[in-house]
């Protein structure tokens, strides 16, 4: 008997958290979910699994970062807890580890920024993401999704094919549905390859794009200086520069602003 078993990581949510978010330049109330590496027996845990650490994502602007098993003192299971409660209860010492950061995002937030300032921020933002790129494109969901929709392809291009090559002859009209079945499965096929090959754009338009517009909203940069500010970084090499567009950015950015 095949006995399918070894280990696994298991998430739990484990609440919110503060902390201090380098997208928000702020304290920010975080969803907190546990990780742990457990056994399992087919595919099932029974445990929570030892704690490797824990997956948050920051309730403003959804920007998702791990941390360290010994990162919070505790979690707060209300929805409701304001940030400052969530500080005491969770973080205490946050603040002090992140003086220059929040001191920075209050004077953006208060407008006590130079010109030259305000240009270094929004290249420093879109190097911020630069950084968080390998992460996001290595995310399991990416892989899991273009698995799942090539298998779906595989499978059906497979059986359709059985069918063409042994047709049967009671089933009157099969070879025209074997045929239209297996061009679909070699669609979803051509599909996943598809998705798989444009991934880093892809990340990059669905997920760092808020990321960067949440960022760069505060400074407020024209399409001027952003198209400017991504074409700097574009030739010194930044692939998120590359991929995002300066038009579409500006008018998101601008959305709301002066309401
Ligand atoms: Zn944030």
């Amino acid at each position: 008997m095949f006995v399918y078993w070894g280990t696994r990581r298991v998430r739990r949510r484990a609440g919110r958290v503060a902390d201090c978010c380098p997208i928000c330049r702020d304290l920010t109330a975080w969803r907190a979910t546990r990780i742990g590496v457990a056994g399992h027996l087919y595919g099932v845990s029974i445990t929570k699994g030892a704690l490797v650490g824990y997956e948050l994502q920051c309730e403003s602007c959804g920007l998702s970062r791990d941390a360290e098993p010994d990162a919070f003192s505790g979690f707060v299971r209300d929805r409701d807890a304001d940030v400052a409660s969530l500080v005491a209860a969770t973080h205490p010492g946050v603040e002090r580890a992140n003086a220059a950061l929040l001191a920075e995002g209050r004077r953006i937030r208060e407008g006590r920024i130079t010109r030259q300032e305000r240009a270094a921020l929004v290249l420093r933002s879109i190097r911020h993401l630069d950084n968080l790129l390998p992460a996001e494109v290595s995310r399991p969901a990416g892989r899991r999704r273009f698995r799942i929709l090539f298998g779906i392809g595989l499978a059906v291009a497979v059986v359709s094919s059985l069918g063409l090559l042994n047709p049967s002859p009671e089933a009157g009209g099969s070879r025209s549905a074997f045929l239209v079945a297996w061009f679909v499965g070699l669609c979803l096929m051509a599909w996943a390859v598809f998705l798989w090959i444009t991934r880093t754009r892809h990340c990059v338009r669905r997920r760092l794009q808020p990321l960067a517009v949440h960022s760069l909203k505060p400074l407020g940069p024209d399409r001027m200086e952003l198209a400017s500010a991504l074409a700097q970084l574009a030739a010194e090499g930044s692939i998120v520069a590359r991929h995002l567009d300066p038009a579409e950015m500006s008018d998101r950015i601008q959305e709301g602003v002066g309401k």
